[in-house]
């Protein structure tokens, strides 16, 4: 008898966006009248990098021949994107990341959800709450939790992320061997320190752990002290995996690339409790279950390091930063007290109320989509997140139906 896989049912009941979906659903059919702005999902908005569209026509072009056509290319991903990657994203920061540590691939979604296959069944997971709800929920389809008690699930520890730690959460006291890290924070738009990497980093060494850092929305860091890599500090190379993605930085959502840098130095535990690299056991999964992004894909990625695509992908991220700021301007005006929207395309707001009730008013009122707070976990509650991926007319015209709402 063909059994299910059981943890699938452990899942809490629908995924958050489908949620949002449904109500925001009921209401338009409710009121065809009363056109709604969606502030909800991070999804981008606008077109493109002009660089980026050149490069894939003439990559299709390039399909088009016999004499350039590409079948299957390296499932790591064309030499010439690798190379890039290395040079601009890290090199010149200062970080020490080869080309061949680098691994191509169609979103960091994917990667992230996919890279607790290399670790033992058993480790002990360390995860901020709130949290992009992917890291947990890929642990939970694959055994490593409990039951889901009052929200939580048994066999996660948890990084509370709250006002009081400034969204920034402390190094645990108890050990983990995986631990998840994400900044700038989706949903909460905070940063960490290059201080509290370092913290971060040493409770890794002394504890033999692995960080995964999510770093999908660095391209949004202005503040010149910030880190955009994990490997800005000294020591990552051998405890910590990276993820970047185009999506966030230059609307590459439906297009498609991201990539995750494994270094050779990295190395977790056999059971006799030998060191063993992990780069190989990353290359190993990625070549049997993927088998590349497209070619005109990953030359539409690499425009984005020439100079053009560097300026357009910069506008790009200004445009959405400016809408952050209106976003966090207006909503702190309205007496929320706010993090993130300046190194980070998301706002995060305290509401000090039931987080989808706050949902449901706006949605009411304004007509206006935003994220409950409590979708991300226990800590999440009494606050929402307002996306800045929209256009400037929707915004300004959202903001102006919020105040009229909450007046
Ligand atoms: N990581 C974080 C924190 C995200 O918010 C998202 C998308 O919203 C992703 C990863 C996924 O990015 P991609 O489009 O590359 O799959």
């Amino acid at each position: 008898m063909i059994r299910i896989n059981e943890n699938y049912a452990k899942l809490k009941a629908s995924y958050l966006f489908a949620d949002i979906a449904r109500r925001v659903g009921a209401y338009t059919a409710a009121h065809p009248d009363k056109p709604v702005i969606r502030l909800g999902i991070g999804d981008v908005t606008e077109p493109l990098p002009p660089a980026c569209v050149e490069a894939l026509h003439a990559a299709t072009d390039e399909m088009s021949k016999r004499a350039t056509f590409k079948g299957y290319g390296p499932e790591q991903g064309y030499a010439f994107l690798r190379d890039l990657i290395a040079k601009h994203d890290y090199a010149d920061r200062g970080c020490k990341i080869e080309a061949d540590e680098i691994f191509v691939s169609d979103g960091s979604k994917c990667d992230c959800g996919n890279i607790q296959e290399i670790f033992a069944s058993d480790v002990r997971l360390a995860i901020p709450d709130p949290v992009y709800p992917v890291y947990v929920d890929t642990n939970v389809m694959a055994g490593r939790t409990g039951a889901n008690i009052d929200g939580r699930y048994q066999g996660i520890l948890y990084l509370d992320s709250t006002a009081s730690n400034g969204y920034v959460p402390a190094v645990p006291q108890a050990p983990a061997d995986l631990i998840y890290l994400c900044f700038p924070n989706n949903p909460t738009g905070a940063v960490a320190t290059r201080a509290q990497l370092e913290a971060w980093v040493a409770y890794a060494k002394l504890n033999k752990a692995v960080i995964l850092y999510d770093s999908a929305y660095e391209a949004y860091i202005r503040d010149p002290r910030i880190p955009h890599s994990i490997y800005e500090i000294e020591g990552a190379r051998d405890v910590a995996i990276e993820f970047r993605s185009f999506s966030k930085t230059a609307g590459f959502t439906g297009t498609r690339c991201a990539y995750t840098v494994v270094p050779k130095t990295l190395m977790a535990f056999d059971a006799a409790g030998k060191p063993q690299a992990l780069h190989p056991l990353w290359n190993r999964r990625h070549t049997t279950k993927f088998n590349g992004v497209s070619y005109p894909v990953q030359k539409a990625a690499a425009a984005v390091f020439t100079e053009a695509g560097k300026a357009q992908v910069k506008g790009l991220t200004d445009f959405y930063l400016a809408n952050a700021h209106l976003i966090r301007e207006s909503m702190t005006r309205l007496g929320f007290s706010c993090v993130g929207g300046d190194n980070a395309p998301y706002i995060w707001i305290n509401v000090g109320r039931d987080s989808w009730d706050f949902f449901d008013l706006l949605l009411e009122k304004a007509q206006v989509v935003c994220t409950p707070g409590a979708g991300f976990g226990k800590c999440g509650e009494g606050h929402v997140r307002i996306s800045a991926f929209n256009s400037r007319e929707n915004v300004e015209m959202a903001l102006s139906r919020i105040a009229d709402a909450l007046k």
